[in-house]
């Protein structure tokens, strides 16, 4: 893909102050952001290039560069000057995205989110389908929490089993839960990395208003993309719910006693923090303790761990983008995790998981590394 956007001087420098860019002014090119980033494991990429295009107005920008930022939160955490580079990044998306230019598979995406409420091309009254078969509620007011399973968990085969283990776990605890099914829509998070406000925007009111109808206070969800729009950029209109990952839901059901973990686990695992859990919201002790509370279970770390997390390569758009070859760095986390002789990568992200099972289909028959939710290994010890 080849894109060019050529902007007058003057005009680009406001155009990306407008789209909430403005800390490029700060960057003083010590190029830290290049040495912690991704995806120079494996191609050459450089923020601190896009950086320092947007002081000079953004006269030109070639090629995919602009798309290739997972949002991973490495370099920001690493800046000394507090340039907000996702912002930068996103500022470029937006001002590419006023101009109708994306990446060819993310037209398809908008179509599906804007007619369906979801990116998978699904249809929205089958959102609730997953459900069907087990006991689960329509949530109505009064009822204790909303889980929330977010789109992959509502359509994707492999992470129906994360949602149909989420309810296993919630019944057994006693909860009081309902589902939203097609009155809910895609929470928006991704598509606003890829510079699509418009439709992000439309997303969250068309959520806010099915909430706020329904009687929601308390949301639980599986997705920390989802957890991190509903806690950090709902906000932004004036909507203000509990959010509650479920690794923290987990924890607090365990310490209060109404989940009782009585069976063995006798594996080695690796825990993998995903960026938006980590990163972004500082949860990486919930889902270790949880992890450590199951008799027998061996958890280990492996390298990039906690704040250095290696990203699965599925953020900022990038779970819709194809990434060549020997360029996904969800190949590096699972040989990551090999390294330590870990029998299972655990994790609690949609995407994190779609990528680690892409990527295990490459692995050498004789490497047997499962990739498992954290909801999927508690299920087994209850
Ligand atoms: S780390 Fe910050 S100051 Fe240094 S080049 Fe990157 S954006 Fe600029
Ligand atoms: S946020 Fe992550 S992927 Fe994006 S430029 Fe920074 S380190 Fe690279």
């Amino acid at each position: 893909m080849t894109l060019e956007i050529v902007t007058p001087f003057k005009e680009g420098i406001d155009a990306i102050k407008g789209t909430g860019g403005e800390t490029f002014k700060f960057c003083y090119q010590c190029g830290l952001c290049d040495t912690v980033c991704p995806w120079n494991r494996v191609r050459n990429f450089s923020i601190r290039k896009i950086v320092r295009q947007s002081t000079f107005g953004l006269p030109e920008i070639e090629g995919e560069d602009i798309w290739l930022c997972t949002t991973c939160g490495r370099c920001p955490q690493r800046c000394p000057r507090g340039v907000g580079t996702i912002e930068v990044g996103v500022s470029l998306r937006r001002i590419a995205a006023e101009a109708s230019i994306f990446p060819g598979p993310i037209n398809t995406i908008r179509a599906s989110l804007a007619t369906e409420g979801n990116p998978l091309r699904e249809e929205r009254a089958k959102r609730g389908d997953w459900a069907k078969n087990l006991s689960v509620k329509t949530f109505t007011e009064g009822m204790e929490i909303l889980y929330f399973p977010g789109c992959y968990p509502s359509y994707d085969p492999r992470l129906k089993k994360v949602a149909n283990a989420t309810v296993n776990i919630l019944n057994k605890a006693g909860v009081d839960f309902g589902i939203l099914g097609s009155r809910e829509n895609c929470c928006g998070e991704s598509i606003r990395k890829t510079g699509d406000e418009e439709l992000f925007k439309r997303l969250a009111r068309e959520n806010i208003k099915s909430f706020i109808d329904n009687g929601v206070k308390k949301i639980l969800v599986t997705s920390p993309h989802c957890y991190h729009t509903f806690k950090n950029e709902y906000p932004e209109f004036r909507a203000n719910f509990e959010v509650v990952h479920i690794s923290q839901y987990l924890f607090q059901l365990i310490n209060e006693g109404r989940l009782k973990l009585t069976g063995e686990y006798r594996r080695k695992i690796t825990y993998h923090d995903p960026c938006y859990l980590g990163r972004h919201n500082g949860i990486y002790d919930e889902p270790r303790e949880v992890l450590k509370s199951v008799h027998g279970l061996d958890l280990i770390e492996m390298a990039d761990s906690r704040e250095d997390s290696l990203c699965c390569g599925g953020g900022g758009g990038r779970i819709w983008m194809e990434t060549a070859k020997g360029e996904r760095f969800s190949d590096l986390r699972l040989d990551q995790a090999l390294e330590v002789h870990a029998d299972i990568l655990a994790t609690c992200c949609p995407y994190c998981i779609i990528n680690f099972e892409d990527s295990k289909l490459a692995l050498d028959e004789t490497e047997t590394l499962e990739i498992k939710d954290i909801t999927e290994i508690i299920q087994e010890v209850i």
